[in-house]
């Protein structure tokens, strides 16, 4: 049973990881912004609602994040493990989600730190660029796609996300420091923490996170 939790600031390279690591485990990859992004998308009342605090940075209520969650992790593919990328992001989360887990004995097996320092996180931020039509991410500098403006793999549209703003993203780096980072010591404590340097270029970063947790 491979339950894994990503856990950093945004920009840290979170949803680039995701994609490998889902791929070498054979586990879902569940983000709560992607699921977030999508509502929005759809124009769902769960997107109108989330769009309001993702637009300026603020975190989603815990409530709402907690109910998509957990109808997500009850879904059939998520019974033999699964990736969560960007949750739980807040200390009642991460608790709600033990608890939740603890029922079906399914606990958390690693939960993989990744720091990058702040002017890295601002660079990678504001150059990000994802594709409308697959998702797939990529930088302008750090990571062109082939050719400008379109996706390598589908060839779809890419575009900026609104929140990845300059003055967005200070505020979403703040949010993090205050009520994310206390997730740190929340799972320090029961020593099932991994931290990877994530300034280094992704492959030696997904190849640190595999040893790290290793072979199963
Ligand atoms: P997160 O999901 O943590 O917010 P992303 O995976 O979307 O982060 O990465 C943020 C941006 O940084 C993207 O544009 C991505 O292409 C780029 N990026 C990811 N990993 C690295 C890396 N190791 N070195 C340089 N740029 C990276
Ligand atoms: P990143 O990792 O680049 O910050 P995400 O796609 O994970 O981006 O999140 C985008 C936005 O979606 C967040 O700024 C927040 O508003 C909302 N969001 C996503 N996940 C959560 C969560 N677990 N709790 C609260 N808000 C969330
Ligand atoms: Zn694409």
């Amino acid at each position: 049973m491979m339950n894994l939790i990503l856990l950093g600031p945004p920009g840290a390279g979170k949803g680039t990881q995701a994609v490998r690591i889902s791929q070498k485990y054979s586990i879902p990859h569940i983000s709560t912004g992607d699921i977030f992004r999508k509502n929005i998308k759809e124009g769902t009342e769960l997107g109108k609602k989330a769009q309001e605090y993702m637009n300026k940075g603020e975190l989603v209520p815990d409530n709402l994040v907690i109910e998509i969650a957990a109808a997500r992790l009850m879904e059939d593919d998520c019974q033999q493990g699964f990736l969560l990328d960007g949750f739980p992001r807040t200390v009642m989360q991460a608790e709600e989600l033990d608890k939740f887990l603890d029922q079906r004995n399914h606990p958390i097996y690693k939960v993989i730190d990744i720091d990058v320092d702040k002017e890295e996180l601002m660079t990678r931020l504001i150059g990000r660029r994802v594709c409308r039509s697959c998702g797939a991410t990529y930088h302008v500098i750090n990571m062109p796609p082939e050719k400008e403006g379109l996706c390598d793999i589908c060839g779809g549209e890419l575009y900026q996300r609104s929140d990845d703003s300059a003055s967005t993203v200070a505020n979403r780096l703040e949010v993090y420091n205050t009520s994310t980072k206390p997730l740190i010591e929340y799972y320090e404590r029961s020593g099932r923490i991994i931290h990877i340097d994530g300034g280094k270029d992704q492959e030696d970063v997904f190849t640190d996170i595999i040893n790290a947790i290793g072979d199963n």
